[in-house]
């Protein structure tokens, strides 16, 4: 049960979901449903159009490109934490995706939805920021690159703006260099406390 009535599009490009969010005042991406959904059926969000971007397959690509690890928005935790690219070049993001939740929310729940949410409460964020993270987000005016320190602006709140589409973090490779993500779980919500 949700508290609001909404209209549903699947996007079929990034542009398109651009687009769609350009054209629909309030409008949200929907990516592992993991944080939105909650919140609607409880009446904290009230989206009154709702854009899946999970038809967007480019956007769960792994890879090493230019020195940086490449993750796609859509790659889940599940992805993240079984990935040995990602074990080995930035262990402190595995360590933060093996640990979120349980294994539905893991296999659900993606990297792209879980930092555009802005959510202070959850795993990943210290460790994007330990390691010198960036999103690069797509909107009307094209590609700009947001670096971890200047994103999170207070819980729920981030410098993406509501017409705008995060594609890929990207985390550089430092070779010299190794991490690791410790979790002290809340034994009632599992969440970081
Ligand atoms: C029971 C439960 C337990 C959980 N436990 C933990 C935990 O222990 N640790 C933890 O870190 N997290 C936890 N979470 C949260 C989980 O990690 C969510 O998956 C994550 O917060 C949101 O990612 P999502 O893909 O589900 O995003 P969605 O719910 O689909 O979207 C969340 C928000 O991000 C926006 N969004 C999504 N994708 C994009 C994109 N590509 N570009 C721009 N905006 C986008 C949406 O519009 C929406 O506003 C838990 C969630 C649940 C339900």
């Amino acid at each position: 049960m949700y508290t609001n009535d909404f209209e549903y599009y699947c996007a079929e490009s990034t542009d398109e979901a651009i687009e769609l969010l350009t054209n629909h005042d309030g409008a949200e991406l929907i990516a592992g449903s993991h944080g939105l959904l909650p919140r609607m059926r409880t009446g904290e969000e009230e989206p009154p159009v709702l854009v899946d971007i999970n038809a967007l397959d480019e956007l769960s690509l792994i890879e090493r490109a230019d020195g940086e690890l490449s993750i796609g928005a859509l790659a889940t935790h599940a992805e993240i934490s079984a990935s040995e690219m990602i074990r080995e070049d930035a262990p402190a993001l595995s360590d933060a995706a093996s640990e979120v939740g349980d294994v539905q929310v893991r296999n659900g729940g993606t990297i792209g939805g879980n930092l555009a949410h802005g959510d202070a409460r959850t795993d990943h964020p210290a460790a994007v920021l330990a390691l010198g993270g960036s999103l690069s987000v797509h909107g009307p005016d094209g590609e700009r690159l947001i670096n971890a320190d200047d994103l999170f602006e207070g819980h729920f709140e981030t410098a993406i703006s509501d017409h705008e589409i995060v594609t890929e973090l990207r985390i550089p490779i430092d070779e010299n260099t190794t991490s690791t993500y410790l979790k002290r779980r809340n034994p009632v919500s599992g969440y970081p406390q």
